[in-house]
């Protein structure tokens, strides 16, 4: 066997005669299967079948990146046809299965990424062994792109470890670490980096029992079983996500429930489902999403700058979670209010942030050491970056930055939280007013991965560039928008939670309209989001986008506030709330009222988005829909609100806005750049 025939492998047979099968894909950071990649496989899994002296295979990475990251997902995008789409799907079927034939026995050398068709491999080889590291990802993470594993993963998983365990990983498609695999049955072991070759060189010598189910899951998988489980398996995923909306899931239960595992058919079903679900906009949109998400991590691309302080002035609520955020992240951060009872709190918030996140002592109790509490501003002349979180006002955060432009170091970025006031109004009163840009998270910063990088007239373009490279490095999705009111996210959601009040006002119940918007897709209904969000903040946002773009603010709303109900967290809104949870009537909503009333909701975000897009709020449209399923939740199985509009048809939609103008008024006309958009 000569290595220079092939681009994307390595082997080598070691004095043990056993093969070293390296995977090192060609002008690329992470392994990825593509055919060629595959074609490869096939031919050297054919030679080492043929070759008497192979005693066994092991198969491993060369990448620092990992193992294998799963299927390249653009490929997913370019089948022009059905048949197309087949015939990659059956190759990769067709090389694993080669590998699962071998009579040599096979062991998977697992380092980093192991995910989709990498751990597709793995399963088809007779051992599996791993990195005990958090960085170990395994995972079959398909129905996250609107799709099922191709390449038997569906089938050798749940042989391997029964059906409970497979399921719960296929139709969450949450990833694993090697210790939690582990234990899980996914893999025989997980070792330290440097016992890694060993471990895997006594599975290839020895041969040891392979991993079984046990009895009761093993049982599982017989015919009336499968019934009772899937039935229970449907109900729970139905909590989710609807078949509608999301048809991977069902489709990995119902092939399940029909054919179970030990069946050849059971690949070939697999095959054609996995085809099926590539034909739906679902797995469209959703590979379309997949790349947005890149592409927003690409705009944090590493500058030289880097950032080892954070400074936060202001310890309320954005303020303490911002800094709670970057001590997660591995941040040194210095954390500045008036007095030291407004950042207990934040510290006592903090701690239960890490308790659920890091779960071990010792690493809470580092991140804790990180987060230090700085009454006097002594973190002020050693941090790298200063975060302003203070009260929403002009004056207040002026006299701040003046004093803070004196005392920072002079290469500090300094960035303001602000959601409404512009930067160039802030910025006035500095001497180098290009040092300020905007880093507007959203609440709660640690659940919202998006954050928007605001630019002003006035800033730098190097400083916006070091600010979007920062909140890249702290795990956030960075989002380049301009300084105008409601900068992209608030801007286009307030029309939305607007027009669901008017509704209210008009005798709608809350349940109807929470219901209409979350059977269109989203995550949450709009009554209940203001609710959440507190009807004090949404009356002062909406004041402030009513003052720079016009329009009424209900007066359901203002009258709310004046009652000092404000929502969860007075225990009243336009819901009551026991518990934390909504109290609500059960209604019969019929389909009509449902989808006008979605129309009226989902249309008005249209229109406030098409409008930022005339303004240049955002570069594009890809940006824009990125943002607003990142920072709101749009359904993403609709690829964003632009897409959408497209894919309902750019005239269509127009037509009907000026139907909703006649019925409801000028709130609804068609933004004039409507027109310089096509359908997809
Ligand atoms: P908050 O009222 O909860 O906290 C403000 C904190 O700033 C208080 O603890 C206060 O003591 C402190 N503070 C005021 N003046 C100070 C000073 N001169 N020096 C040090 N500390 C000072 O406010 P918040 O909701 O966290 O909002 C903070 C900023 O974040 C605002 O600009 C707001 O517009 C923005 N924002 C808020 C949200 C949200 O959902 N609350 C979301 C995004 C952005």
């Amino acid at each position: 066997m000569s290595n220079s025939q092939y681009q994307h492998w390595q082997i080598n047979q070691d004095t043990d005669n056993v093969v070293w099968l390296y995977i090192d894909k060609a002008n690329a950071s992470a392994n990825t299967f593509d055919a060629s990649v595959l074609d490869e496989l096939a031919d050297i899994l054919q030679v080492i079948a043929a070759d008497k002296t192979a005693k066994a295979l092991i198969i491993a990475s060369k990448k620092s990146s990992g193992f294998i990251a799963g299927a390249n997902i653009e490929k997913f995008s370019q089948f022009e046809n059905e048949q197309q789409a087949l015939a990659f799907i059956e190759k990769g079927q067709k090389t694993f299965k080669q590998l699962a034939d071998l009579i040599i026995p096979t062991v998977a050398m697992i380092e980093g990424f192991c995910l989709g068709g990498g751990l597709e491999l793995a399963l088809a080889c007779n051992y599996r062994i791993a990195e005990e590291s958090a960085k170990t990802r395994l995972g079959l993470p398909e129905v996250k792109l609107g799709i099922q594993p191709g390449w038997g993963g569906s089938v050798r998983l749940t042989r391997l470890v029964g059906p409970m365990v497979a399921m719960d990983l296929i139709l969450s498609g949450r990833t694993v670490d090697g210790k939690q695999a582990a234990k899980l049955g996914i893999i025989d072991a997980a070792v330290p980096k440097r016992h890694l070759e060993k471990a895997a060189r006594y599975y290839a010598l020895t041969r040891p029992e392979m991993h079984k189910p046990a009895i009761l899951s093993g049982f599982a998988n017989v015919h009336w079983a499968r019934y009772i489980i899937a039935k229970l398996l449907r109900r729970k995923v139905a909590q989710k996500a609807r078949a509608d909306h999301y048809p991977a899931p069902y489709a990995i239960i119902n092939n399940w429930e029909k054919l179970g595992i030990d069946d050849e058919q059971a690949f070939t079903a697999e095959a054609h489902s996995i085809v099926n679900l590539l034909q739906h906009d679902t797995a469209h949109n959703l590979i379309k999403v997949f790349f947005l998400q890149e592409r927003l991590k690409s705009l944090g691309k590493s500058t030289g700058f880097t950032a080892k302080h954070v400074h936060v002035i202001g310890a309320g609520t954005m303020g303490g979670d911002i800094a709670a955020w970057c001590a997660l992240q591995g941040y040194r951060v210095t954390l500045q209010d008036r007095e030291p009872k407004f950042i207990a709190p934040a510290i006592k918030r903090a701690f239960g942030l890490y308790s659920k996140r890091l779960k071990k002592p010792r690493l809470i109790q580092e991140a804790m050491d990180r987060l230090m509490p700085d009454v006097n501003g002594m973190g002020i002349g050693k941090a790298d970056i200063i975060i302003e979180a203070i009260y929403e006002n002009l004056e207040a955060k002026q006299s701040l930055f003046k004093a803070l432009e004196q005392q920072a170091k002079p290469t500090a970025i300094l960035a303001t939280n602000t959601s409404s006031i512009p930067l160039d109004e802030i910025n006035v009163v500095l001497q180098t007013p290009g040092r300020l840009v905007g880093i507007h998270f959203f609440n709660p910063v640690a659940m919202m991965p998006l954050v928007e990088v605001v630019q002003g007239n006035q800033s730098d373009p190097m400083t916006v560039k070091q600010a979007l490279a920062f909140v890249k490095a702290i795990d956030r999705y960075p989002l380049p928008v301009k300084s105008s009111p409601g900068f992209l996210v608030n801007r286009i959601l307030m029309p939305y939670l607007m027009e669901s009040m008017i509704l209210l006002q008009e005798g709608v119940a809350a349940e109807a309209i929470d219901k209409a918007a979350v059977d269109f897709g989203m995550p949450m209904g709009p009554i209940e989001l203001a609710d959440t969000v507190g009807l004090d903040v949404c009356l002062s946002v909406a004041d402030n986008l009513a003052k720079h773009y016009g329009g009424e603010v209900p007066q359901k709303l203002r009258q709310m506030v004046e009652q000092k109900h404000w929502g969860k967290k007075t225990n009243q809104g336009f819901y009551h709330y026991k518990n934390g949870k909504a109290v609500r009537q059960k209604l019969g909503v019929s389909a009509t009222e449902t989808s006008q009333i979605a129309d009226r909701l989902i249309l008005r975000m249209l229109n406030e988005a098409v409008a930022c897009l005339r303004e240049q709020v955002i570069a594009d449209i890809e940006l824009l829909d990125a943002g607003m399923i990142f920072g709101t939740g749009f359904a993403p199985f609709r690829g964003g609100p632009i897409h959408y509009a497209k894919q309902r048809g750019v005239q269509a939609t127009i037509l009907r806005l000026e139907e909703l103008q006649k019925q409801y008024g000028e709130r609804f006309k068609p933004d004039e750049a409507w027109q310089k958009l096509t359908d997809v």
